[in-house]
């Protein structure tokens, strides 16, 4: 039996319940410990399929993940201002970064927004590239489940390119 054809299908329901299962250390871990997992996943894929493809793979990650952030946390029923009200409320309150919306075309439903304190890069090194990826993905994700249309976003400047917050511009396909 080959178990390479046979995909893991992510459901909310396998992040468990820290209620029961943590009772003492609850539902928080450290940024380090966040971060330890996160670019030790990018070492190992990328030298396994390269770092354009661990890329790629990050995006996707985070596209699947926004979708269900937004389907199981959010309320798709709320209108645009609404909506990223409780979405910027929500980033605060699991720590996430602080969105703000920068620039925002209703009609055409493109928008520039930014992460402050971000996650994954606030406080990391100047590299000279963004490194966003997993949030390009996640951004793109949430608003595509809100809408129901295809989104892109695409991460314009970072800490890691020395600017002091994350910038995406995010558009509707
Ligand atoms: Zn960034």
């Amino acid at each position: 039996m080959n178990n390479e054809a046979h995909g893991y299908d992510f459901h909310w329901d396998d992040l468990g319940d820290p209620k029961t299962g943590r009772p003492h250390l609850g539902d928080s871990v450290s940024l380090a410990v966040y971060r330890l997992m996160v670019f030790t996943f990018k070492d190992t894929l990328s030298k396994e399929y390269g770092l354009e493809k661990t890329k790629d793979l990050f995006v996707k990650a985070g596209h699947l993940a926004g979708r269900q952030f937004c389907r199981n946390l959010l309320d798709k029923s709320l209108d645009l201002d609404g909506f990223i009200a409780a979405l910027k409320q929500k980033l605060i309150e699991m720590k996430i970064g602080i969105l703000r919306i920068e620039q925002a075309d209703r009609e055409r439903l493109t928008f520039t927004l930014t992460v402050s304190e971000d996650l994954d890069c606030s406080g990391l090194p100047v590299l000279g590239d963004t490194i966003c990826d997993y949030d390009e993905g996640f951004i793109a994700g949430i608003f595509e489940e809100y809408v129901g249309r295809p989104f892109t976003a695409r991460e314009v400047d970072c800490w890691a390119t020395g600017d002091r917050t994350c910038r995406f511009a995010v558009e509707a396909l």
